[in-house]
């Protein structure tokens, strides 16, 4: 047994809204005990001084796509609906460097900004692969990043998922996009099977899941397909739910209800299940996450920057719904900071009214960004709180930053001042990963010779894909926004009339 004690720091305890001096005592990778500051220690105790640091648990993204990371900052003006046309641009012909590369460049910088895990929804085309899921996995291992990995997958592509799109095509427009179908159900079904069968990573640290990633780009059958899936392996369930207005009305279409009705009906709905982003959520369908025990993970940034819209956190609250917090991917957000999120949480609550008292308050923005993206990912009870038992997961910001100076309230200022630049170091399960504001893990001036690399070979595999998206921009650009256009009360009233 190894022990490591944290000297010194100013202990966050979010629900009281405190931050006391304690001194945190770790056992391996785990949490023994807080106590008062000078406490005794067992012999050969390894002491860490944590002095003029606010020590708070690592904050946990519940939303992200370690694809994304190559391909930050490559557009500005994308609804949901071209970022999904653009993606054989964006995330075309990479191979296994790039797949472990984009993954280690999104847990460098999450790390460096203080989450020390997230909830990962990787894709490769055709089909998830063992040795893809593997380069993503052993990329947070040996950072030494907690992550939920869940292969995103369907078995629509988004031509046949949006209704009366593909006809909406020229005929060679058409044609092209017939190539892009997925691979059958079936294939897939069986690829994530093999997969977690043959898990060879500690699931403490790394763990896999399912992404059905929207539920009319996947047959019912399929959908049942991942859930047995989750059933049987004890994994994750995730999916965009009710994400843009084009994707909550494309439900209506399809199921004649919405996404979340219609996940309810089959039954996959239940305390392992995350709805992402749930922009367009009605009171019913938050109801039906909360009485099933499900997570929401609320992405406020890149629903901003997709023109998604408002998510409404304070009626997903009052439903009971598990309220987390995400970045989604680079492609779409595009950093990977989770103070930003956590801030943008609490923002975007309060421009929805002046109804001041349903606004997201900064302990229940902090809580969500710990406690509750932590139940999301299936680590409820063991991290995004410091306290014995949970595993040392911890963030220690330097309070002689500006962000900090003076410090007036912890909560209020870990939400809306700290923005990562005062992070100073980092502790993932009782290893320090990030000392005076170094990755230890990784080598980045090597990370960006391959960034480098992988972004020139990219650009050219890429070029005809980057055209195809060009050509089919215009269509999508404004067929999309003709769905979204008629008030969503006609599409679903409308729908059931028909
Ligand atoms: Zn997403």
């Amino acid at each position: 047994m190894a022990y490591t004690v944290l000297r010194g720091g100013l202990v966050l305890d979010i629900r009281a809204g405190s931050a006391e001096p304690a001194d945190i005592l770790i056992e391996d990778d785990t949490i023994r005990e807080v106590g008062p500051p000078g406490g005794p220690v067992p012999d050969g105790t390894r002491e860490i001084s944590a002095a003029r640091r606010l020590v708070h648990p690592g904050l946990v993204n519940a939303h992200t796509h370690s694809h994304g990371n190559l391909a930050k900052g490559m557009g500005d003006r994308w609804t949901l609906e071209l970022l999904l046309t653009a993606a054989p641009w964006l995330g075309g012909n990479r191979g296994a460097e790039d797949i472990q590369l984009s993954a280690q460049i999104g847990a460098a910088e999450m790390l460096l900004k203080g989450c020390t895990a997230c909830y990962d929804l990787f894709f490769e085309w055709p089909v998830p692969s063992a040795d893809g899921m593997a380069l993503v996995a052993s990329a947070y291992a040996e950072i030494g990043m907690r992550a939920v990995i869940a292969p995103m997958v369907a078995d629509r592509s988004f031509y046949e998922a949006i209704p009366g799109l593909a006809e909406a095509l020229p005929t060679a427009l058409q044609e092209r996009v017939a190539t892009l179908r997925l691979a059958p159900g079936e294939a897939t079904l069986k690829a994530i099977g093999a997969i977690v069968r043959d898990w060879q990573f500690d699931r403490e640290q790394v763990r896999p899941a399912v992404a059905p990633t929207i539920p009319h780009h996947c047959s019912d059958a399929f959908i049942l397909g991942c859930a047995a899936l989750a059933r049987e392996f004890d994994l994750g369930l995730h999916s965009h739910v009710a994400e843009s207005k084009v994707q909550a009305v494309a439900g209506i279409r399809v199921y004649g209800q919405t996404q979340t009705a219609h996940l309810d009906r089959l039954g996959v709905l239940g305390p392992n299940f995350t709805v992402a982003h749930g922009v367009w959520l009605d009171d019913d369908d938050m109801a039906r996450l909360g009485d099933n025990g499900a997570s929401v993970a609320h992405n406020p940034g890149s629903n901003m920057r997709l023109g998604s819209g408002l998510a409404d956190t304070r009626a997903m609250l009052d439903a009971r719904v598990n309220l987390g917090i995400g970045t989604d991917g680079a492609s779409c957000s595009d950093n990977q900071n989770m103070y930003e999120a956590m801030r943008l949480a609490s923002f975007v609550s309060k421009v929805q009214g002046p109804d001041w008292q349903n606004w997201l308050s900064t302990r229940e923005a902090a809580l969500a960004a710990t406690e509750g993206s932590a139940r999301a990912l299936g680590f409820g009870d063991r991290i995004g709180r410091i306290a014995p038992g949970y595993k040392a997961d911890l963030v220690m910001l330097d309070l002689d930053h500006p962000n900090w100076l003076p410090l007036n309230d912890p909560v209020n200022q870990l939400v809306h001042c700290e923005d990562g630049t005062a992070v100073e170091s980092v502790m993932v399960g009782g290893r320090m990963v990030v000392e005076h504001r170094r990755i230890l893990t990784l080598d980045l001036a090597r990370l960006r010779d391959r960034a480098t690399a992988s972004r020139d070979r990219l650009l050219a595999a890429n070029a005809d894909n980057r055209r195809l998206y060009d050509a089919l921009a215009p269509v999508v650009g404004s067929y999309c926004p003709g769905l979204a256009r008629t008030p969503y009360h006609v599409h679903r009233y409308g729908a059931r009339a028909e």
